[in-house]
């Protein structure tokens, strides 16, 4: 993953883009494209384009990772932390095989 996030922010610096990288705007990329994201799936979920899938789970992906490098976030912890608070969030023995949000288990 360090390896993929060196090239993402070389491809930003190379481009003198780093200026236009605030949180603010990164935050709001990832909205824009997880709705690029969601239109492959907007009237028919059965027939969308694969490789279209893949170039906006990317693009959220690139703008996750450089607003986790813009505040030095180790990946790998906050997954973890937060993988940690949904396990207490969601225990198995309540939340097996249900789709509920925790306060409604
Ligand atoms: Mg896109």
């Amino acid at each position: 993953m360090k390896d993929v996030i060196k090239r993402l922010i070389k491809f930003r610096d190379d481009r003198n883009w780093k200026q236009f990288h605030t949180p603010n705007n990164l935050a709001k990329s990832i909205a824009i494209e997880s709705s690029e994201l969601l239109i492959n799936y907007q009237f028919d979920d059965a027939y969308f384009d694969l490789d279209n899938v893949k170039d906006e789970l990317a693009d959220v992906m690139a703008y996750c990772l450089m607003l986790s490098d813009h505040y030095d976030f180790d990946i790998e912890k906050i997954m973890n932390d937060k993988i940690d608070k949904n396990e207490l969030k969601y225990p198995i023995s309540k939340a097996y095989g249900k789709a509920n949000k925790y306060n409604k288990l």
